[in-house]
């Protein structure tokens, strides 16, 4: 990801008080697996908000969702629904809507009975119902919709129906998984735009409830765009839990500097008090007094690297060869090979890569001073 540094930030809005969802403990194993998908597990979520579970595939994401919904069970933990202990209540009783990455819709159904329907199982009048479809068709950009069939729609809007149908029963949290990840890049990117717009309008508009999300991605943009909290999954764990800003600049792991934020990593070793990764000593983190000899990995954000070009006298084992200059559009990424054979990729500005005169095959002197050093044995 490019210049993720500058995403900006949504602060929670007011409304953002009182409980929405926690879990606490949460635990899953399923028969034949040898470690549980989901392992003591704990989060909670204010109400009005956008938290994201981020996480590579088989991380327990979606058996978190399906275990709120009460679709699953859990081994050990609590799920508290807005304020209410739902561990062991069924589904229909938890107020939860669930928007899966398959629209699911009823395709023999028109928009506006897909909608409605779960309002027609709550013996909802029809009259309310009408009302309260009207309502939603608008809420999700879809006024007019309301009589084609979801084959009569494109992928983004059918999606939306999928959204406006988890709505209709006024949930208390929205379980979201992977929402946008059949569609396609421009339609992801404008579904993520409303979803956060109705957030904020939920949120301030007077008479209607703030709605709680918990979006499951494996998408790290996608999070540091939405998201007012981030909990970072790795085998079925809690691997770190904040601010997308504060997860994106102070990564508690190596599991999580290397899944957010496309760092590079840099394997050393400790030599006279200093990180030294290939060819860089690097400053180790304050407070720490690691063994001579003990083990490090660096990383490194492309656009933390500064460059300058090397003089003809530097030693060669501190230069690094220009390998290929790609332009991406508004920057350009540099890949280095390091003086040890590893490689280094640079994210810089066109200007800077001007300023600087480089062309591919010149030497250069990498400073890695924004490097996060992690000292011991971290199995990543
Ligand atoms: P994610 O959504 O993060 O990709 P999942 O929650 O789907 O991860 O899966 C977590 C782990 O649990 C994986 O190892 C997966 O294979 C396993 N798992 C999920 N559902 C089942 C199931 N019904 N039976 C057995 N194993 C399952
Ligand atoms: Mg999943």
């Amino acid at each position: 990801m490019n210049g993720g540094g500058a995403t900006p930030q949504i602060q929670p809005t007011a409304a953002a008080a009182g409980h929405g969802l926690s879990v606490e403990g949460l635990t899953k194993r399923f028969a034949g697996g040898d470690v549980a998908a989901v392992n003591g597990v704990s989060f909670s979520i204010p109400v009005g908000t956008i938290t994201t579970l981020l996480g590579p595939s088989g991380s327990g994401k979606s058996t978190i969702l399906r275990l709120i919904a009460g679709l699953e069970h859990p081994d050990a933990g609590r799920i508290v629904i807005g304020g209410v202990e739902g561990t062991t209540l069924s589904p229909q009783k938890r107020g939860v809507g669930f928007v899966f990455q398959s629209y699911a819709l009823f395709p023999h159904m028109t928009v506006r009975r897909n909608i409605a329907f779960g309002l027609k199982v709550r013996k909802v009048p029809q009259a309310e119902i009408n009302r309260q479809v009207d309502d939603l068709l608008t809420a999700v950009e879809l006024a007019g919709y309301g009589d084609r069939y979801p084959g009569q729609l494109s992928g983004g809007q059918r999606q939306r129906v999928a959204f406006a149908r988890a709505l209709a029963i006024a949930p208390k949290i929205l379980l979201l998984d992977e929402p946008f990840g059949a569609l396609d890049a421009q339609v992801r990117l404008s579904l993520r735009q409303w979803l956060r717009r109705f957030h904020e309008e939920r949120a301030h508009a007077p008479g209607v409830a703030p709605v709680t999300t918990l979006l499951v991605t494996h998408d790290q943009e996608e999070a540091m765009e939405l998201s007012d909290c981030v909990v970072v999954m790795n085998e079925g764990k809690v691997a770190q839990m904040g601010a997308p800003q504060e997860i994106y600049d102070r990564p508690a792991s190596p599991f999580v500097a290397s899944f957010v934020g496309g760092a590079n990593l840099l394997r050393g070793h400790i030599r006279d008090g200093r990180a030294t990764v290939g060819a860089f000593a690097v400053a180790v983190p304050q407070g720490e007094k690691p063994e001579e000899g003990a083990e490090v990995h660096g990383f490194v954000r492309p656009h933390d690297v500064k460059l300058t070009k090397a003089e003809d006298e530097a030693p060669a084992v501190s230069v690094a060869r220009v390998e290929r200059l790609a332009l991406m559009g508004a920057y350009v990424k540099v890949t280095l090979r390091l003086p040890d054979g590893g490689t280094l990729v640079v994210e810089l500005g066109k200007a800077e890569i001007a300023a600087l005169g480089i062309v591919e095959g010149d030497r250069v002197l990498a400073d890695l001073q924004g490097a996060k050093i992690f000292v011991g044995d971290y199995s990543i």
